[in-house]
């Protein structure tokens, strides 16, 4: 059998199997190779029949007892076995064929479930072996993705049969990479995957495959990247112009992580090169003034700007700083969002189509086709990970090749960064502005309720405002955890000397937006809602953040609320409160109490929650992985990285002889889904 050949050349499979392979896309012996185990079954060590728990696939070594045919038309098959500490029943039905395969003595092993049904131990329809036969059912085995209509059974056979295919195999890595990594011969890897004999040939074979499918898609990504950047010119803000009136007027001074971000945006800008950036910027680190300064240089050197922003309120709490920091200057800003006004919002249609405004803040709504500017010079959408990559895109496309900035403060670890991201260049504030005194967190139980609202009450009285934020809850579940709504009224009562607002989920935009409007003028003290306090907003008078049911968010999600504090020179307070005392939860909470870096934080976040539910990976657009996991692996994808990066600058376009396999895999791997002309 040869490795190109279609999968109908294994015995046995024929063009209703290869209809089913075809949907796990394997086409040719090859692919059915590639195709690796999700996890291996333990089925090395038999258990005896009284410790082995219920309902849980093991292994056992029994002896027959006897056996016994009963029923009335559906035949059932019993077969009493025993080990020296119980005995259990066997159960088949309807395959009464079976029962010349049992005589009394018989010593067989067992895989399979054990229930307990009227206080007896039973075990349908095991997988069996009699001691002395050939086919043995110890071992590791390998568990396959699967399709509707394919049984592991299925796989495992197939995969024996194109066994001794993966000896062709050849080595398709240069030497000095194969011996600086240490990477096993492909096909002792292949092999190793598929019949695993110990763990450790495992961990060889699965170490060699996953750096494979990492350098595939790393290379292929730095591939992208470098082709859009040899692509067309872009606008080129005027290098004369200075930033300087601006941040002459800036009431503070520039922190290092924002000086150092902004001078590789500013060489961007001023290139020809369309600038594709992401600043990643913790929680309060001032993203906002980078991205003026970059609006700034864009719009003094003859060209419009757009910022983008996930909400309303964002937006205008963007458009109030921009017209106090930019108008002085000479800087026109205009609002558009969902809620502007038909008739102002043609007004702003054709201002902008003129040039008169030069800069525009908005949520979506200004990705509308209507929306058009004279000369679009950059597009900087905030909180980027509530954006998908298609907004970007038709942002973008409102001007020729603009210039990108996207700022984000989830904090993702710089390698993962740069996988999800890899079509960007990456800035980093690393800084908080100066003068910031750290947040003192506590956790604390239920049963502290009543002293921490008196400590909220204190901080108001000091003219401080709060936050209690309390999680989303399902009306589905029954739990002992309180509503935003039921804190609402409680607080409302204990503390009539207090102005409490309320804002969740369930309320209308324009009624939100109020309730956080008269936070943010001062004539609200405490603000309890759901985790609807958007991302971003920034009170800097508001001291304390009280979470409630700290155990229902994510880490990465407490630190952003943890964020919202901490703002000023005040002596700012995030108070967990806790309704579970679990193991999890308390090392959740001790990492909480004991860091306030974002980056830690997220990979703490990762570690225990796994990278999808940080950010949706799917959603990204990144090609499926085998074998790979983009946090599990990270330390092998941060040496890939370099090979790549040495690989694509030495044979850009891939053309090498030695490099033609990998190109294959590229162009597998990423298939149609993103533009790559190999
Ligand atoms: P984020 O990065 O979370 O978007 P913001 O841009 O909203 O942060 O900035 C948070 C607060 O810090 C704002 O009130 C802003 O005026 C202030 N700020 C920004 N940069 C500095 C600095 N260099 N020194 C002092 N305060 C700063
Ligand atoms: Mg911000």
């Amino acid at each position: 059998m040869n490795l190109k050949d279609s999968v109908t050349a294994i015995k046995g499979v024929g063009a209703k199997r290869a209809e089913l392979l075809e949907k796990l896309n394997i086409r040719t012996v090859e692919d059915l190779l590639m195709c690796f185990p999700r996890r291996y079954e333990d089925r090395r060590k038999a258990v005896t029949i009284m410790e082995a728990p219920f309902n849980q696939d093991v292994l056992l070594e029994v002896k027959v007892v006897r056996k016994q045919i009963v029923g009335g038309r559906m035949k059932l098959l019993k077969v009493l076995v025993e080990d020296n500490t119980g005995n259990l029943e066997m159960l088949f039905f309807n395959a009464k064929f079976l029962a010349n395969l049992f005589r009394p003595g018989d010593e067989l092993t067992l895989f399979g479930k054990i229930t307990l049904n009227k206080n007896r131990r039973q075990m349908s329809h095991p997988e069996f072996h009699k001691t002395g036969s050939e086919d043995d059912i110890r071992g590791l085995f390998p568990v396959y993705p699967l399709t509707e209509g394919l049984s592991q059974h299925q796989m495992r056979t197939m995969q024996m049969a194109v066994r001794s295919a993966a000896w062709q195999m050849e080595e398709w890595l240069p030497e000095e990479i194969v011996e600086k990594y240490r990477l096993c011969d492909p096909a002792y890897a292949i092999e190793n995957i598929h019949f695993p004999l110990a763990e450790e040939s495992v961990k060889q074979g699965r170490y060699r495959l996953v750096f494979e499918e990492l350098l595939t898609l790393q290379t292929g990504l730095f591939y992208i990247k470098n082709n859009k950047e040899r692509g067309e010119k872009g606008v080129a803000a005027d290098p004369a112009v200075s930033v300087q009136p601006f941040l002459d007027r800036l009431p503070f001074k520039l922190t290092e992580g924002q000086a150092r971000a902004y001078a590789q945006i500013e060489k961007d800008l001023i290139s020809e090169k369309p600038m594709n950036r992401l600043v990643q910027g913790d929680v309060g680190s001032g993203k906002t003034a980078v991205a003026q300064l970059a609006m700034y240089k864009t719009v003094k050197s003859g060209f419009q700007a757009v910022m983008m922003a996930p909400t309303e309120l964002l937006a205008k709490q963007h458009i109030a700083t921009l017209k106090r920091d930019f108008e002085p200057l000479g800087v026109r800003c205009r609002l558009l969002s969902s809620s502007t006004k038909a008739k102002e919002r043609a007004e702003i249609l054709t201002a902008l189509e003129a040039g008169e405004i030069d800069v525009l803040v908005g949520t979506h709504a200004i990705i509308q086709p209507d929306v058009i500017f004279r000369n679009l010079g950059l597009v900087i959408t905030d909180e980027q990970h509530r954006f998908g990559v298609n907004q970007r895109t038709l942002l973008a496309g409102k001007g020729q090749n603009p210039n990108i900035l996207v700022m984000t403060a989830t904090p993702i670890p710089r390698t993962l960064a740069v996988i999800l991201y890899g079509d960007l260049d990456i800035s980093i504030i690393d800084t908080l502005p100066a003068g910031r005194k750290p947040i003192r967190t506590f956790l604390r139980y239920q049963d502290s309720r009543k002293k921490i609202y008196d400590f909220v009450e204190t901080q108001v009285k000091e003219g401080r405002q709060a936050y209690v934020v309390a999680p989303l809850i399902e009306e589905s579940e029954v739990i002992d955890c309180k509503s935003a709504d039921e804190i609402h009224k409680e607080l409302c009562a204990q503390y009539p000397g207090l102005r409490i607002g309320l804002v969740h989920g369930a309320m209308k935009q324009a009624e939100k937006d109020a309730v956080m409007e008269a936070f943010a003028g001062g004539q609200i003290d405490v603000l309890v809602s759901t985790v609807v306090i958007e991302v971003g907003i920034d009170v800097g008078n508001a001291t304390v953040m009280v979470i409630e049911n700290c155990e229902r968010f994510g880490l990465a999600q407490l630190h952003q609320l943890r964020g919202r504090v901490g703002r000023s020179g005040h002596q700012s307070y995030c108070i967990l409160i806790s309704g579970s005392d679990g193991e999890v939860a308390r090392k959740r909470n001790e990492i909480m109490c004991s860091t306030e870096d974002g980056f830690t934080i997220a990979e703490e976040d990762l570690k225990l929650r796994g990278p999808g539910e940080l950010f949706g990976t799917r959603q990204h657009g990144l090609p499926e992985l085998n074998i790979s996991d983009l946090v599990q692996h990270v330390d092998i994808l941060d040496k890939v990285r370099f090979v790549a990066r040495d690989i694509i600058d030495a044979d850009p376009k891939l053309e090498a002889p030695q490099h033609q396999v990998l190109k294959e895999r590229v162009k597998r791997m990423f298939g149609e889904k993103i533009e790559l002309r190999l």
